[in-house]
């Protein structure tokens, strides 16, 4: 431990200066965008129809939104799930955590390959994407390193599609150990 009885001394010291190498860094992320769902290729687009039908399963008498979720699995399966919602408003559930543990827990031994996404609302498909909250980015993220192969995530809308190629680009600094 370090006392400082002497007060010119600790001038001296508060008076040099603490240098730092500063890097700035940048992160790109690339992702596919289409105007419609029939541009997607056609596993993409059949996907993504599923998503769209998934909405209609969702109950969301709060929010009015109703978000589906379809996966295809590496057992050739394709997985739906939509949005719960619950009066006790945390214990609900997003569409895409609902499909992935339900995938999961049904099919234990396949891979989640694919995940698309879609949302509507007063009956009519969302033009823009819906995009996944952290929490079901992290779940993504979790069933992605388990695989040990990228899953790609596509976002539908009407007038927009996006496609990224693996979670990492839609979740940057994956949190996935505690090192
Ligand atoms: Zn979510």
């Amino acid at each position: 431990m370090l006392i400082f009885t002497d007060k010119t001394m600790f001038h001296e010291i508060s008076r040099i200066s603490i240098r730092s190498i500063m890097t700035l860094k940048e992160i790109n992320i690339r992702y596919k965008e289409y105007g419609s769902m029939a541009e997607l290729p056609e596993d993409d687009r059949i996907l993504a129809q599923e998503a769209v039908k998934a909405t209609g399963s969702s109950y969301s008498p709060y929010s009015g939104f109703h978000v589906g979720a379809a996966l295809r699995l590496s057992n050739g399966e394709i997985v739906r799930g939509s949005n719960q919602e619950n009066i006790a408003y945390p214990s609900g559930l997003c569409a895409e955590r609902t499909a992935m543990f339900y995938a999961s827990a049904t099919y234990p031994d396949s891979d989640i390959t694919a995940i698309a996404i879609a949302a509507s609302q007063n009956g009519e498909v969302c033009r823009k994407p819906a995009t996944p909250c952290g929490a079901c980015r992290q779940v993504m993220a979790e069933y992605q390193t388990r695989a040990g192969k990228d899953m790609k995530i596509i976002l539908a809308g009407t007038e927009q599609v996006m496609v990224f190629d693996k979670v990492e680009d839609i979740l940057p600094f994956i949190f996935d150990s505690l090192k």
